[in-house]
């Protein structure tokens, strides 16, 4: 599954658009020991990872029975497409949304769209 995030803090880690793995489907390859953690504040409530060595947005590899992936950390087409954007009350006026997603005020388990 695929979302965008419009809060404040996917933007400002240049990482927004997000594929939800399950953990049974996921695997390194490698640079796993090149992983730094930011952890969440409320009302975020997925940590952050990047790559020490490069500086890509990861997501949050590896935390719980699903998580988000940086759709723009991935080479290859994950085969899904947009389902939702969410925090959409945090969008910057200058972005615009040009697609038929669902669209939610906050997160979507919180609030109606
Ligand atoms: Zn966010």
């Amino acid at each position: 599954m695929m979302a965008t995030c419009h809060c404040g803090r996917c933007r400002k880690i240049g990482a927004s658009t997000f594929v939800f793995v399950r953990a049974e489907t996921f695997q390194w390859v490698k640079g796993q020991a090149e992983v730094q953690r930011l952890k969440a504040q409320p009302p975020y409530q997925y940590d952050r990872c990047f790559c020490r060595r490069c500086g890509t947005a990861l997501g949050e590899p590896g935390a719980g029975a699903s998580f988000p992936i940086n759709a723009d950390c991935l080479d290859d087409d994950p085969q899904v497409r947009l389902r939702f954007h969410e925090f959409v009350a945090e969008k910057p006026a200058w972005r615009p949304i040009c697609d038929d997603a669902v669209q939610f005020a906050g997160h979507p388990v919180q609030a109606a769209p």
